[in-house]
């Protein structure tokens, strides 16, 4: 009887642990099955979010079978995605920026077609893009946005340009990208952070505070006068150039160097007395925009010809100064662009890539930024 009652008592509890243990299984078992479902979309490149969201949706199948796509992985990801658009995600190059699928959702809606929204976001950033989105379908996409350093935000001054100068749409896209659309001086952009590549013109203006890095005293032997600086790298490579110069029978020296704000301002006002507004409106720069303040300028003369362009120094430093890493700045052929005066005796460390570059391809310095470092 004793084992009976027992055998009556325990049954259901063991009924209802059956039942749960088979419910657990089938939990497991699911588990398990969703697990290896998302880390099979996980192993060709989607990551956690997107593969959970992939399922959610039911795309599990498309995704498999487009396999990895980045554009794809980042529309799961978002908030944005629109089930419409699968297959332009799908198709549009993938851009590391920001409200990608936001700028893509509204171009799209705006009428591009794929390759167009692949073009146009390659051209800009993710704010760009976003203001461009906001405007209607423009007419010359591929007719500027097939050349590398094209900017979207500039679409209408390229136009504008083109339309104006009559120039070329490579040509116009250059020029506007250096701002030659815009008067000297009218609203420059201001440049705030030292680097051996910085560009300054009279676009770009230097505050007044600003201070290259790293400046040091330039030693009595390689100047014609006491208590110039420059940075020490351009400093350094200015030695190395002399020295080889010097080896070769040629003999170079510094003449400027490093000019502050005041400086130039003081420089301004003597020729002014000197000379009267119209030659320093024309021939000198204004506070700000001389390349001297960035520390890696320098003003070159020979210590045996009083006019460096008729000097032997002067025929060997054209063909030899980017072995240090100078350029020839204010060349001749180059005036329409630098708007600059051709200066036979300025030369601007730039390091030696650059410079390697810019004397094979015969670019100014200008040119060579819009095109290679400018973003
Ligand atoms: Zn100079």
């Amino acid at each position: 009887m004793a084992t009976k009652r027992k055998l009556k008592l325990k049954s259901p509890i063991i009924g209802i642990l059956k039942v749960i243990g088979i419910l657990l299984l089938i939990v497991l078992g699911c588990f398990i099955f969703y697990r290896k479902q998302i880390n099979d979309l996980k192993k060709i490149g989607y990551s956690e979010l997107a593969s959970k969201n992939i399922l959610l949706k039911w795309k599990k199948e498309d995704v498999l079978e487009i396999g990895k796509n980045k554009t794809l992985n980042i529309a799961f990801e978002s908030e944005a995605y629109k089930e419409k658009y699968f297959d332009s995600y799908s198709k549009i190059k993938y851009k590391d920026s920001k409200y990608l699928i936001e700028n893509i959702n509204a171009l799209i809606k705006k009428g591009y077609n794929n390759e167009q929204i692949t073009m146009i976001l390659y051209h800009g950033s993710g704010e760009d893009v976003r203001k461009f989105a906001k405007r209607d379908k423009v007419r010359y996409l591929e007719e500027f946005y097939t050349t590398d350093y094209a900017k979207i935000k500039y679409y209408d001054r390229y136009v504008k340009y083109m339309d104006e100068s009559r120039e070329d749409e490579e040509t116009s896209i250059l020029l506007v990208n250096l701002d030659m659309d815009k008067e000297e001086y009218e609203d420059p952009i201001a440049v705030k952070d030292f680097s051996y590549d910085m560009l300054v013109n009279k676009h770009r203006k230097l505050e007044e505070k600003f201070q290259p890095s790293n400046l040091v005293k330039i030693n009595k032997e390689d100047a014609s006068d006491e208590g110039m600086k420059a940075n020490r790298t351009a400093y350094v490579a200015f030695k190395q150039m002399k020295k080889q110069a010097e080896s070769e029978g040629y003999h170079l020296v510094i003449n400027s160097a490093y000019r502050d704000y005041d400086d130039q301002t003081e420089i301004m006002e003597t020729y002014r007395k000197l000379y009267g507004d119209a030659y320093v409106e024309k021939y000198v720069l204004k506070p700000g925009f001389s390349e001297h303040q960035t520390g890696l300028a320098f003003d070159i003369g020979s210590t045996d010809t009083k006019v460096f362009a008729n000097s032997d120094e002067y025929t060997w430093i054209v063909d030899n100064c980017y072995k240090f890493g100078f350029i020839y700045r204010f060349k001749k052929e180059y005036e329409d662009i630098t708007g600059i005066r051709h200066e036979a005796w300025h030369y601007r460390y730039v390091g030696r890539k650059i410079a390697k570059e810019i004397y094979d391809k015969r670019l100014s310095y200008e040119e060579y930024y819009a095109m290679h470092i400018e973003k």
